[in-house]
């Protein structure tokens, strides 16, 4: 039986769980989520929330610093709504609870402001260092508390719902049940995309496993433009051990004195910028890069050892205690990190209102390209961006709901087609491994001409593999994920393609500079039969 409602949202992360929370004033809400609730990118978030919130601080910074972090690509209007509208959304969720860190006498309510990279003022709401644990758990509560929203777990969006036509109209998703098996439709009014990051492409990452670009995917497949895929942000340094997935090694602990070391116990950063470990993140991220592929090694280490340990404990509780879990003690010895991929900018083009080119198609969050970020991310932004969209997004589509007499069109079942069981896990397993680590050599931190046209051969020939294993077996979440993860994987090969010149976080040694002429979003759409096309230059996709 199809599961109906007024909204359907895709994903439980910050921006998932705030669509819900204002949507369910309107109207009956489906909240579907692959996992468990709290299980997203938002959980993980250690640093904060920028926002406007001392009187030493200003809008006019804040947007300052922005539009400088996206080296020439943001989009003024959206920077704008995100900073202006930023202390009201971080109101909402004091008032739905959310404990940010105080300082001074806890009666006169006053919030400890962090400082990050590329902030001229103290404006990061943070909860020690796991902001995104308070955030979910005061959101996921609220949610869990409003009767009018069904929380479906363990239920992976498959496709959209779609109505063809001049515009094609999203009317909902085919939702596999990954308990009960079986892939049922979600009719909805409005549906938003909340399905977050693509980190999974590579064989690093700082993302957890459900991170694999599934809202991209399906957007694209649906034929939505797709933009700046090609700015993937990279942490430099992630714990590198083989049962330690996805452990960021904060930056503050270089900021505190901590030097990177080949493996050999040599200091390399000097080699590369001037301000050695204190250069920005990319700066960084591409040194350990050139280490490790130059000579070969695993990873390299940062060595905090000669501080006194009683400051590094007490400083670093959460890195030193995940480092004693692993057998390191960073008193002593110098923890292994890899760099990883962190953050996309890129994503399903949304306008102010998180409309898509799909109608009653949303879409909030890191997987929406908004145009706040242009060339790269400024540190903090993003939970903020998936606050305010998620909010204009639901008040936009309730606003609708209201005059909506628009007929349901007729949804057909899923079409499983000839489908059969397959016990072959291994081609899927294969076909993973190859995509990320050839991402990772080739499409990663630093480019080349001859790397990208070598991925884009294998990305060809593994979709072809792809396309033909999906036809012929039963979906399971793990065939749709690679799917997807392939999907993604050559959006950002012919993205990065295209771009040739350097820019905030796509580096290419063949075009090592910026080139004005390419000042403007790569937009892709998906052209039937003839693979990924390349719109013409625009500031906006659709408008
Ligand atoms: C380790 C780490 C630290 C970070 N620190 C910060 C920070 O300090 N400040 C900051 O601003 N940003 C930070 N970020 C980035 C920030 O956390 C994310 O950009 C933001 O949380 C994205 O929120 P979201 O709601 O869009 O997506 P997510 O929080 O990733 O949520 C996506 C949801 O969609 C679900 N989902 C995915 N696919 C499907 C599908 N097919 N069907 C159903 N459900 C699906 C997932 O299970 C998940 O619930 C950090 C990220 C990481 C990984």
């Amino acid at each position: 039986m199809p599961v109906e409602s007024d909204f359907l949202v895709l994903g439980s992360g910050i921006a998932g769980l705030t669509c819900a929370l204002e949507c369910a004033r309107a109207g009956s809400v489906v909240l579907v989520t692959k996992d468990r609730l709290p299980e997203s990118n938002s959980r993980y978030a250690q640093g904060g929330i920028a926002s406007v919130w001392s009187p030493e601080d200003s809008f006019e910074s804040h947007i300052a610093d922005t539009l400088a972090a996206g080296d020439g690509l943001c989009h003024r209007d959206a920077v704008e709504v995100v900073v202006r509208e930023g202390p009201d959304r971080v109101r909402d969720l004091i008032a739905l609870g959310t404990n940010f860190d105080l300082r001074g006498d806890p009666d006169d309510h006053e919030y400890d402001l962090g400082r990050e990279g590329g902030h001229s003022k103290r404006r990061i709401l943070h909860a020690t260092d796991a902001t995104g644990r308070e955030v979910i758990r005061a959101l996921g509560e609220a949610v869990r508390a409003t009767p009018n929203i069904s929380i479906r777990e363990n239920h992976l969006a498959v496709d959209l719902l779609l109505e063809r036509g001049e515009r094609p109209v999203c009317w909902g998703a085919y939702v596999l049940d990954r308990e009960g098996r079986g892939v049922h439709r979600f009719p909805a009014r409005a549906t938003f995309l909340c399905t977050g990051g693509a980190g999974k492409v590579y064989l690093y990452t700082s993302n957890p496993d459900v991170a694999t670009g599934d809202g991209v995917a399906m957007a694209y497949r649906a034929g939505a433009p797709i933009a700046n895929m090609e700015f993937f942000q990279f942490h430099p340094t992630c714990l590198y051990h083989p049962e330690a997935k996805s452990f960021l090694v904060t930056e503050a602990l270089r900021g505190e004195g901590a030097i990177l070391r080949r493996p050999d116990g040599e200091t390399f950063m000097k080699r590369y910028d001037p301000r050695a470990e204190l250069a920005p993140r990319d700066i960084v991220a591409r040194a350990i890069d050139n280490e490790m592929k130059v000579h070969g090694f695993e990873c390299v280490y940062l060595d905090i050892s000669h501080r006194d340990p009683d400051f590094v404990r007490g400083r670093f509780p959460t890195v030193y205690e995940t480092c004693r879990r692993f057998g390191i003690d960073m008193t002593r010895q110098p923890i292994p990190v890899v760099p990883a991929a962190h953050y996309v900018c890129g994503g399903v083009v949304a306008d102010l209102d998180g409309a898509t080119a799909l109608d009653r198609l949303y879409a909030c969050g890191e997987v929406a390209c908004t145009g706040l970020h242009g060339a790269n991310r400024l540190a903090s932004n993003s939970l903020l961006e998936a606050l305010a969209f998620a909010h204009r997004a639901a008040t936009h589509a309730c606003a609708r709901l209201r005059d909506d007499r628009r007929r349901w069109p007729d949804i057909r079942p899923w079409d499983a087609g000839r489908a059969t069981d397959s016990d072959e896990s291994v081609v899927v397993t294969q076909n993973w491994d190859e995509i990320r680590r050839f991402m990772w050599n080739y499409v990663g931190i630093v480019r080349s001409d001859r790397r990208l046209a070598r991925a884009r051969t294998r990305i060809a020939l593994l979709q072809e593999e792809i396309r033909e294993y999906y036809r012929d077996v039963v979906v399971t979440s793990d065939l749709i994920e690679l799917r997807n993860i392939a999907t993604v994987a050559e959006l950002i090969i012919v993205s990065a393609s295209s771009r040739r010149e350097s820019r905030g976080l796509h580096y290419t040694i063949d075009h090592p500079r910026p080139d004005p002429a390419w000042a403007h979003d790569t937009v892709v759409r998906r052209q039937d039969g003839a693979g990924v096309e390349v719109l013409a230059p625009s500031r906006r996709a659709f408008a």
